[in-house]
């Protein structure tokens, strides 16, 4: 019998230090109104799948499991807007080398289980708050350093209440 699909994605998964510097930054959005992320929710999306049948499941984690990548560190030290998606986030200004290549890498290796690789350009982020209003971009007076040393792949649950994310399995990024 055929099992439920699971609605997936490969995230940057904080620990818990940076998760409340994270959170922390929430408090500090100019903005007022709009659906606050769960602190437990704070990621970096990696890459969407979407809802991924049972058999597909083997084909993604061993895609996964293929990425030959690097530690490396972000640096958390941007407050911005962007109106179409109607979000606040905190991000780094740049993207940092070896995480556009964890990026290109896993989309390559993915499009052997069936996936099409994301066309825009890959712009790390932090969404903080949704369906909110405009505001002009800060600068971090203190930014957030985040050690990356593995990716997770997430469960999204929608509906209910929050945390909506569950990282389901991760991979070591290893020199
Ligand atoms: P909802 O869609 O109910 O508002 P959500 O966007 O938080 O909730 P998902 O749609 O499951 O939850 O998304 C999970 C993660 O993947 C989020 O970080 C989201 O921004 C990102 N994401 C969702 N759809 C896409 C997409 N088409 N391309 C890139 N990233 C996506
Ligand atoms: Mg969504």
């Amino acid at each position: 019998m055929a099992g439920a699909r699971r609605r997936l994605f490969f995230a940057l998964w904080p620990d818990e230090a940076v998760r409340a510097r994270l959170a922390a930054l929430q408090a500090e959005l100019p903005q007022v109104a709009g659906r606050w992320v769960h602190p437990e929710d704070l990621h970096i999306t990696l890459q969407f799948l979407g809802p991924v049948e049972p058999g597909r499941q083997a084909c993604i984690a061993e895609a996964a499991r293929a990425v030959r990548g690097e530690p490396f560190e972000l640096e958390i030290d941007r407050l911005d807007f962007w109106p179409r998606p109607r979000i606040a986030w905190a991000g780094p200004e740049g993207v940092p080398p070896a995480l556009q290549r964890l990026v290109e890498q896993l989309a390559r290796n993915l499009e052997r289980c069936g996936f099409e690789p994301e066309k825009r350009p890959y712009r790390p982020h932090v969404t903080l708050l949704r369906k909110t209003t405009p505001a002009a971009a800060v600068r971090l007076p203190e930014p957030i350093r985040w050690p990356v040393d593995h990716f997770v792949l997430v469960e999204s649950r929608p509906g209910g209440d929050p945390p909506h994310y569950r990282p389901l399995e991760g991979w070591a990024l290893e020199d």
